[in-house]
């Protein structure tokens, strides 16, 4: 099959983590038979440095006639004190409002090879863990009514947590889709105890699973269980989907329990199978251009495009074990390094996956 990817290389180590993911993919093609056509676009600080925005019209149009879109990462310290409407991230959240896409995939996982990078005890973690946290992005808290009044003492303010059935069953397919090709297993977390909204989103879920995936068994954790779960048995997630707002804690820790940033990946999605795939790091300014970086979060990110935007699990599965095989070896680069093990730079690292495929 013929694929066209449009690559945001972005900023800082932006473009050697997008050439690291090329490589892969470019072996994925050979090995499986597909091609991979790369265009690439600007955005962030570059596209601020050549065309006086961070998001130029031509990006915007070639990422929506795209098949899917590989992100490096936007910012740094040239452009920190710019105008909000000029900064970098201004960038990133406008094209992925032009491509429409509402909820953000964050798969957690803890390599059995990297299981000392975990802040947790060992026995916890020593089978490895991956928590795919499936997060609302465009409704809820952060883009409910608000609103502030009063003065001194008498000073109030407010937020509005609204979810619509439609919300719920939108970013509930996206979950069920990924949860068919894993365990058949989704936990959602909600509020449901006290909030309205997370009552209607409990009864949302379970109705929509029943109708269109019957297959899959749901369960509920109210979100402070969650948080505390999450460090006292991670294990037992795979498939999570909740809220923006909870799912933007919840990520966040588990995230944490990994242990290295560069080994993360996330994806974001809309009603079509066109995606932007991304580390979930940003452009680490204080690293780029010394080949240091770690390719593997975008390596990751390239690999869930080709499943979830794809339909290519085969391949995504030649990435994943390429990836745990090069750890098991006992290569490293700085960021993952452990005593004993094997370091090398960033394009030795994605060079050696790409042999592995
Ligand atoms: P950062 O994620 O860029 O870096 C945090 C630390 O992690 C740094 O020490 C960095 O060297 C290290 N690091 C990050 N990625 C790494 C990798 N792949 N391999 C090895 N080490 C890695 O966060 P920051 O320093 O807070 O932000 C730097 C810039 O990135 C800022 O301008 C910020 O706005 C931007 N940012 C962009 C995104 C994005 O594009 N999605 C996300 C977060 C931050």
């Amino acid at each position: 099959m013929k694929y066209n990817i449009a690559v945001l290389d972005g900023d800082g180590i932006g473009p050697e983590i997008c050439s690291g993911a090329i490589k892969v993919l470019e072996r994925i093609g050979e090995k499986f038979g597909h091609q991979f056509n790369f265009t690439h676009y600007l955005i962030g600080g570059s596209a601020i440095d050549a065309c006086d925005t961070p998001l130029p019209v031509e990006t915007v149009t070639g990422c929506l006639a795209s098949d899917s879109v590989l992100l490096g990462a936007v910012g740094g310290y040239k452009w920190d004190n710019m105008p909000v409407d000029k900064r970098p991230e201004k960038g990133l959240l406008g094209i992925r409002k032009a491509m429409e896409l509402y909820s953000n995939i964050r798969p957690a996982k803890l390599w059995k090879s990297l299981v000392s990078a975990s802040p947790l005890r060992p026995d916890l973690v020593k089978d490895g863990v991956e928590i795919i946290i499936v997060r609302e992005l465009t409704g809820g808290i952060y883009f409910g009514e608000r609103g502030k009044g009063g003065e001194g003492k008498d000073a109030f303010a407010w937020d509005t947590e609204k979810y619509s059935v439609y919300e719920i069953e939108r970013i509930m397919k996206i979950a069920c889709e990924l949860a068919i090709k894993r365990s058949k297993r989704i936990i959602s977390v909600d509020k449901a105890n006290v909030l309205e909204s997370s009552r209607l989103w409990r009864k949302t879920v379970h109705e929509y699973a029943e109708l269109h995936y019957p297959e899959i068994q749901v369960e509920d954790m109210l979100v402070d269980n969650t948080a505390m779960q999450i460090v006292k048995n991670p294990a037992q997630f795979d498939v999570v989907v909740t809220s923006n707002i909870f799912g933007d804690i919840l990520s966040d820790e588990a995230a944490q329990v990994t242990g290295s940033i560069g080994m993360l990946a996330s994806s974001s999605l809309g009603d079509g199978t066109r995606g932007l795939y991304e580390p979930i790091h940003g452009s680490a300014p204080d690293i780029a251009g010394k080949d240091i970086a770690n390719p593997i979060a975008t390596i990751l990110a390239a690999a869930m495009m080709l499943r979830d935007s794809f339909g290519l699990q085969r391949e995504y599965s030649a990435i994943e074990a390429a990836v745990g095989s090069v750890l098991e070896d006992g290569y490293r680069t700085a960021d993952i390094m452990q005593e004993g093990k094997t370091r090398v730079n960033g394009s030795r690292m994605a060079q050696l996956i790409a042999e592995r495929i």
